[in-house]
């Protein structure tokens, strides 16, 4: 497999010259787009718009690479987590979370991540490998294919690892959502722990999404001992490049804030989190704790949840508690992590 061209991992030009380097008209290069990306065509021979002889020719050169299900859990609250295998025998996992008329997928950028943030069950692997652009659009092909005629709506990459940590990987995926998958900028997110010089080059290259960034303290002293990329780029710096980041109207800056007991959760921080954010347009997702095995860290009590919260919304800022969805299948943020060695190319 490995000399062949994957024509996923083709971009809209690249696919022209491939189809014109065989020999064949232009309109092949819209049927193979066509097929791919709208009919999740798995491989060629599903490409029965083709002659067999054409099947066969182009698969001597090319095939269509596809992320493997190695499994598809439920929940109890309709959220589904997917558990992908990838070419070499890694894994990642991506969720589907729906809500009202909205289909929104969470997916993973690397597999595992280096920032080795304490509450995180991702960071805990460290990083195994950036994932390829189309192993990231491949998750939303996936599903989509799994769920046909149903489409995902909404994309957020809050998966396993930091976007930014892979940007040119996902600005190329970002790309091909768009103009590809077709799926609007407004309707996708990324989140970041916070790798400022690329919050700042990402408008320039994938313009108008959403951003989101993980705050998760105060002060830099705690946030230095959660997040260790706060020693690089502290919290002051960190709102700096989010008070630069081009909205548009009625747009905001997500400030996503793990609550964790005894640590980030008192009054008086929700109170210094107010000052923070006074001038950013933003909106605060409160989101408590996930605790995962082997960690000392605890979720707060739901009173000390909506006090904290309470504060926020005293100073006419925007906060939600995001309740966890998936929780009975492990499928809640910090909690994803691929846990099963695969043969490549396995499927179930
Ligand atoms: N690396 C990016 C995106 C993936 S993490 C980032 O850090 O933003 C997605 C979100 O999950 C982040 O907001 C992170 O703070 C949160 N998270 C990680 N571990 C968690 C846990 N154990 N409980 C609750 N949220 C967690
Ligand atoms: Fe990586 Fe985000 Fe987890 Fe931190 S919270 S370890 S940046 S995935």
């Amino acid at each position: 497999m490995s000399n062949r061209i994957n024509l996923k991992s083709l971009s809209r030009d690249q696919i022209s010259v491939f189809v014109e380097a065989q020999g064949l008209p232009k309109f092949r290069a819209d049927q193979l787009l066509n097929w791919i990306y709208e009919r999740y065509a798995s491989s060629l021979d599903e490409i029965t718009e083709f002659s067999k002889d054409l099947r066969a020719s182009l698969g001597e050169i090319s095939y269509i690479g596809s992320l493997t299900v190695v499994k598809r859990q439920q929940s109890s609250d309709g959220t589904e987590k997917f558990l992908f295998g990838l070419e070499d025998g890694q894994t990642v996992e991506s969720v589907l979370i729906p809500d009202k008329d909205r289909l929104t997928l969470c997916i993973s950028s690397q597999v595992g991540c280096a920032m080795g943030c304490s509450f995180c069950l991702t960071g805990k692997s460290g990083l195994i490998r950036n994932l390829r652009a189309w192993e990231i659009l491949d998750q939303i092909l996936s599903v989509n294919r799994l769920i046909k005629p149903k489409k995902i709506t909404n994309i957020v990459l809050m998966g396993m690892g930091e976007p930014l940590a892979n940007f040119e990987e996902v600005v190329d995926a970002l790309k091909r959502i768009i103009s590809f998958i077709g799926i609007s900028k407004r309707k996708i997110t990324l989140s970041t722990a916070g790798l400022v010089p690329k919050i700042l080059e990402l408008p320039k290259m994938a313009p108008d999404i959403n951003l989101a960034i993980s705050l998760n303290a105060t002060t830099d002293t705690v946030r230095d001992r959660l997040m260790p990329v706060n020693r690089k780029y502290p919290i002051r710096s960190l709102l700096d490049a989010c008070r630069r980041y081009p909205l548009k109207p009625r747009r905001m800056i997500t400030v996503e804030y793990v609550l964790i007991s005894g640590i980030n959760d008192s009054v008086e921080d929700a109170r210094r989190l107010v000052r923070l954010l006074k001038g950013l347009r933003c909106k605060v997702n409160l989101i408590p704790l996930n605790p995962h095995e082997g960690s000392i860290l605890q979720r707060p009590s739901d009173v000390s949840v909506l006090a904290f919260q309470r504060v926020l919304t005293d100073n006419n800022m925007t906060a939600l508690i995001r309740v966890s969805k998936g929780q009975d299948i492990l499928a809640a943020c910090g909690q994803l992590k691929g846990k099963y060695a695969v043969e490549p190319g396995k499927n179930i």
